[in-house]
């Protein structure tokens, strides 16, 4: 009674990718130090949300408390989750996949389906090959490792993916599917929950081939329209779309500062809100990102917050480009005499910054320029520490000493940023303006 499932080895090819220990890994792709060590994320919840190949090892498992970890696992480093960051590999992630396919699918932080049909002529390669070179394309330009799985369905394909890890690479042809569903446990089969499970298991069923042998007519009336596209999909016949839409809700940086004391010093509490600027300016061009949104937030000392937002004409990531918005969104928001505790500021609409163009009434050769400056700035912070070249405006952060005004400012900070500037025989950078 068993019918052969499917001659045809690639009628459709849709390729799964899942990251091997995401969020742990992105820790170890910033933190090269932490590579080969045993770590888990989580320290806020106090659970372990994610834990490296290293600390799984050790046996340490997801949702396990972190006492629990300390007692048993003593050298394990904890560290807070950062969803920001882990957000951005991801946008990067999705980026790369759409330079092979432009049918993309973002189906969670670290996954994505890509339906990579007819595309071996495109990229001069199988289609087992497509999913290599997308492996090493992300271990290239993110430094994380991804499985990846590829066959005639999502389910199949997510299937596939799942078979070795990590950095596995596994297709499923045509002729394949039979023998691989027979060593496939129910459980393991994408939308099958452990009632569903049991379910079959009463019925005499054990593997996945068990449950594609049946009729499809049996498999509706057990399970209904679910038990019908479960058993389509693991035949290999496309019954999932791909959903392409592209997520941008979580593409967002954030940088706030609480100050003590509260302060009504306009220009104090502006160098606030800009050197946030400069961190998440900073933070979008190391990853390649541009934003197409800032929203600036200040909160008083009574917890009162109030927040402005603006798009921009093009999608940006230099504090030269946003400063002016940020300053007439900050003269909207403040209010002489109040007293304000903290500024956010929020850049959003993510994008890969190599797509940018420039508006119809730009000068690009200035454009060129502020982008050079920008990537100077980087370079010089990444050597002599965060925020050695600065906005002028940011001199104001100096202007308090354990909350008491400072007398000699001016002569001090001129002091300050020309000494720098002759260090590093930097021409003036004609960006200065003043907050009044
Ligand atoms: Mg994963």
């Amino acid at each position: 009674m068993t019918e052969q499932i499917m001659i045809e080895s690639w009628p459709r090819a849709i390729l799964h990718v899942d990251c091997d220990s995401f969020f742990t890994s992105v820790e170890q792709a910033i933190n090269p130090e932490l590579k080969g060590k045993p770590i888990i994320t989580g320290a806020e919840r106090g659970i372990v949300s994610a834990a490296s190949c290293e600390a799984k090892a050790l046996g340490i498992k997801r949702a396990m408390s972190l006492s629990e970890v300390a007692e048993k696992f003593p050298g394990v480093i904890m560290l807070q989750s950062d969803y920001e960051t882990y957000s951005i590999f991801s946008k990067r992630l999705f980026d790369i996949l759409r330079r092979f396919s432009p049918m993309v699918e973002e189906y969670s932080i670290d996954e994505a389906f890509c339906d990579i049909t007819g595309l071996r002529r495109v990229h001069h390669c199988s289609y087992p090959d497509i999913g290599k070179k997308i492996q090493e394309t992300v271990q290239k330009e993110l430094d994380i490792t991804v499985s990846v799985g590829i066959s005639l369905s999502k389910s199949l394909a997510k299937l596939a993916s799942k078979y070795r890890k990590p950095k596995g690479l596994t297709a499923i042809r045509g002729r394949e599917i039979h023998t691989f569903l027979k060593n496939t446990d129910l459980q393991k089969v994408w939308g099958f929950g452990p009632n569903t499970v049991s379910l079959l298991q009463k019925h005499g069923l054990k593997t996945a081939l068990d449950f594609v042998n049946k009729p499809i007519e049996w498999a509706e009336k057990l399970l209904g329209k679910i038990g019908v596209e479960i058993w389509m999909e693991l035949r290999g016949q496309y019954a999932y779309k791909l959903n392409e839409e592209e997520k941008k809700t979580y593409a967002s940086i954030s940088k706030a500062k609480t100050f003590t004391p509260s302060s009504s010093d306009v220009d104090y509490v502006y160098a606030q809100a800009l050197r946030n600027l400069e961190s998440a300016c900073m933070k979008a061009r190391r990853y390649n990102l541009a934003a197409n949104k800032i929203t600036l937030s200040l909160r008083t000392d009574e917890f009162h917050t109030t927040g402005v937002e603006m798009k921009f004409s093009r999608p940006t990531a230099m504090v030269m480009d946003i400063a002016p918005t940020l300053k007439m969104l900050f003269r909207e928001l403040f209010k002489n005499g109040q007293k304000y505790r903290q500024t956010q500021i929020v850049l959003a609409g993510l994008q890969d910054d190599t797509e940018n163009q420039f508006g119809l009434f730009e000068d690009p050769v200035k454009v060129v320029k502020s982008e050079h400056i920008s990537n100077a700035i980087d370079e010089i912070n990444e050597r002599f520490g965060k925020h050695t070249v600065f906005m002028a405006p940011g001199l104001y952060l100096q202007r308090y000493f354990n909350g008491r005004k400072r007398k000699s400012l001016r002569n001090q900070l001129v002091i300050k940023g020309e000494s720098v500037r002759q260090h590093l025989r930097l021409p003036l950078l004609n960006y200065i303006f003043s907050t009044r």
